[in-house]
């Protein structure tokens, strides 16, 4: 950990940083890195710590005294406020930021992403503090080329379809298309930082993930999480596997996404945390544009990753298709296509993702299948018995 410099040869100096939202997929991730790797200090704030707590216990591990929970509900809690101002830096991942919610529970959805974030950054700029803001890859919504017939050659030119920070526009759908409510509440708190940012001089950064994907991502319905609740495609479709039941193909599967492995694009958070003066005042696409896949095209490699992993042959029929309205409900829509552009991030950063979608495949359904395939395996002999 000695002699570790910044992009500019500067040495790093430890910081505090107050992480709210730190006991999910992403802050755990980042926890992780932050104690192995750096001298930094975490208070880690959020209503669970379940995925955080093989950091936490025991005493003697050797960053206990550089992390320390705060089970606090940003909602209504005055302490949050005191641990903002004890930190250099706040990052704030706290969110719902599951699909199956933006259409069915659009209020939470609304509030978690947009009101409940607001003290988080009136706090930042009346106290002079550096904040860095988890948006989304989601605020680009649908493509331009969406818009053009399906075989306009327009379609396949990057102009249509690379979703640029500083050049981009975001395209929803009507207010009827609930899914689109998480979309706008996290423009709007963009907004609303890169305001603070130009009028008050907050120091900001912000992030746009695209489709983060590994390992504690989520959970496993009826395992660590409702049986009826509906998580994003990486744990639905482990969920499928793991039960050997097909895997289902919303609207045909047609879809485009790319997937980035966590523990990539949590180099790029640490670069952003550790570079304050390349990273202030931007805005970054964090994903990979290497790693793109239709959903059919995700489905078919996760069913031979698995088959790989777990030496359990595939399903005669992998897949089934369903309609968008019976898997999500009423409101639901979907984004067509989500290339990053990588020019910001790169310039400021140098930063590039490196793991294959295959490989990364490979790791995290090896942990899925560890953690999760007896407890399937007991839970489905149970209700067979009953
Ligand atoms: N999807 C699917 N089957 C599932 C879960 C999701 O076909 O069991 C599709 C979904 O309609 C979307 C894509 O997979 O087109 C990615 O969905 P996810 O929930 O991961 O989040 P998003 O990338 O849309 O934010």
């Amino acid at each position: 950990m000695a002699g570790r410099v910044d992009l500019d040869g500067n040495p790093i100096k430890p910081i505090t940083i107050c992480m709210i939202g730190a006991g999910g997929f992403i802050g755990s991730h980042l926890c992780e890195k932050l104690m192995s790797e750096t001298p930094h200090k975490v208070l880690a704030v959020d209503v669970s710590n379940d995925k955080i707590k093989h950091l936490l216990e025991p005493a003697t591990l050797a960053w206990a005294d550089r992390i320390e929970f705060h089970r606090i509900n940003i909602k209504n809690d005055s302490r949050l406020e005191g641990l903002i101002k004890m930190a250099d830096l706040t990052i704030n991942l706290a969110a719902i930021c599951t699909p199956a919610d933006y259409n069915t529970r659009p209020l939470d959805t609304i509030y978690s992403n947009f009101i409940d974030a607001l003290p988080v950054v009136k706090y930042c700029s009346e106290n002079g503090k550096r904040l860095i803001h988890f948006s989304t890859c989601e605020i680009y919504g649908k493509t331009i080329g969406a818009f053009l017939p399906k075989d306009n050659p327009l379609r396949q030119d990057p102009a249509y379809y690379v979703l640029k920070e500083d050049a981009s526009p975001c395209i929803f759908g009507p207010i009827e298309k609930q899914r689109w409510s998480y979309a706008c509440a996290k423009q709007l708190i963009e907004r609303l930082i890169y305001a603070e940012g130009a009028e008050n001089g907050l120091e900001f950064t912000i992030v746009r993930p695209f489709n983060w994907i590994g390992p504690r991502m989520d959970f496993i319905p009826g395992i660590d999480g409702p049986s009826e609740g509906v998580p994003r495609v990486l744990a639905c479709f482990s969920n499928n596997l793991l039960r050997r039941e097909p895997l289902k193909l919303v609207d045909g599967g047609e879809s485009q996404r790319t997937f980035i492995y966590i523990k990539d694009a949590i180099e790029a958070v640490l670069l952003m945390i550790e570079n304050p003066a390349r990273a202030n005042g931007h805005i970054f696409n964090v994903g990979n544009p290497n790693n793109e896949v239709t959903v059919r095209q995700l489905a078919e490699m996760m069913t031979k990753v698995y088959s790989k992993v777990s030496g359990e042959s595939s399903l005669e029929t992998p897949t089934i298709d369903v309609s968008s309205k019976e898997f999500y409900g009423e409101g639901y829509d979907d984004s067509d296509k989500r290339i990053p552009d990588m020019t910001i991030i790169n310039k400021q950063l140098a930063w590039n993702p490196k793991t294959s979608l295959w490989d990364l495949l490979e790791s995290t359904l090896t942990y899925q299948h560890r953690t999760y395939a007896e407890a399937i395996k007991q839970a489905m002999s149970k209700s067979t018995a009953n």
